[in-house]
């Protein structure tokens, strides 16, 4: 039987905001975290689901921006929502997907290994999102614990070749951490062999509202 997954959106011709080249972003509905500003709230929603898909729909789909993704090095981007919880539906994707297409996991790493187990063949680039490494900061913002978050880290950060894989984005959180929270999970980050750290702002949910009226 065809696996299919609840998807909150798909986004084609993304250029240099979530992977190399050219992607098409593929958003799974569910996400283990709690944020307290969660910008793709629609993935904690019951009623959030956009559509249904299954493998062969969603390769259909992708397959229309072959040629960019040819002619970029770009590829599929798989995020949320909280993509390693789809790491079934994603594998068998990647097992039908062409072999240049470059597969990019948009993740907070807070799941079980076994997901990140199962897609460790196919992903080639990590964007994580690691909120911040203040056990005690991270437990008030998501409302779960770090642990799993940073042992997997650990875990993927043991294969060879892994920090120029990845790209950690260190947020800066309204009213949750300071410039000196910031600074401190960055040294963590730099002592733990990372160098590929993207450092922003989050905009509350209520200033992107304002700034569309
Ligand atoms: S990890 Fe992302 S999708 Fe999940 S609750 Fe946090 S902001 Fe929302």
């Amino acid at each position: 039987m065809e696996l299919t997954a609840p998807l909150i959106g798909i986004s084609r011709h993304r250029l240099a905001t979530d992977g190399v080249g050219v992607t098409t972003l593929v958003a799974f509905h569910g996400c283990p975290l709690r944020c307290k500003y969660c910008l793709n709230s629609q993935c904690q929603e019951p009623d959030g689901v956009w559509r249904q898909m299954d493998v062969a729909e969603l390769l259909d789909f992708v397959m229309l921006d072959n040629l960019y993704f040819l002619a970029t090095g770009g590829g599929v981007t798989f995020g949320g929502g909280e993509p390693c919880l789809r790491s079934e539906f994603i594998e068998a994707f990647c097992q039908k997907a062409l072999r240049e297409w470059r597969i990019t996991l948009e993740t907070s790493l807070h799941v079980k290994r076994e997901h990140l187990q199962r897609l460790l063949p196919w992903v080639q680039e990590y964007i994580i999102d690691v909120k911040d490494l203040n056990p005690l900061i991270y437990k008030k913002y998501t409302n779960r614990s770090l642990r799993s978050t940073l042992n997997n880290l650990r875990w993927l950060l043991s294969h060879d070749g892994m920090a120029e894989r990845i790209v950690v984005r260190v947020p800066h959180i309204p009213n949750h951490n300071t410039a000196a929270d910031t600074a401190a999970t960055i040294e963590t980050l730099h002592d733990m062999g990372i160098t590929r750290i993207d450092e922003f702002d989050y905009i509350l949910p209520e200033e992107i509202k304002k700034s569309k009226r």
